[in-house]
């Protein structure tokens, strides 16, 4: 698996480089690997109304659910060269919890270390909405 993080971390990496962010200056990348192996990719696309713009974790999301993607969510790397540590807002968390459903995908972050930082959708997000099954 270790291989598979920093591999993900490194094409969330790649694709910060085609984010559109010129309001905040603040470009991020997100890639998620889905439990068939298939991964997709996304990053911030921002407007000049602020209030459209969106994040590159729900971009990624969304590409995969374009394409037909039927599995869950295993894992998501995201990476912005502004800043280590680069969490998920709110808004994406949530859609986490709706398309990974499973509290447990890693969520894979580069670390002030050499290693990724690993943390898990539950600590982050433990009380995310969802209706009745
Ligand atoms: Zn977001």
């Amino acid at each position: 698996m270790k291989d598979t993080q920093e591999n993900l971390l490194s094409k969330a990496k790649e694709v910060s480089k085609n984010a559109y962010s010129p309001y905040s200056d603040f470009p991020v990348g997100a890639c998620i690997l889905y439990e068939n192996g298939n991964i997709y990719s996304g990053c911030n696309v921002e407007n000049a109304s602020y209030g459209l713009s969106i994040c590159a974790e729900r971009n990624a999301m969304s590409s995969a659910i374009s394409a037909g993607e039927k599995t869950k969510i295993t894992a998501i790397a995201i990476y912005s060269p502004k800043q280590k540590m680069c969490l998920p807002c709110g808004a994406c968390r949530q859609w986490l919890c709706e398309f990974a459903k499973n509290e447990n995908i890693e969520i894979i972050l580069e670390d002030k270390n050499e290693k990724p930082a690993i943390l898990k959708l539950k600590d982050i997000f433990p009380y995310g909405f969802k209706f009745d099954e």
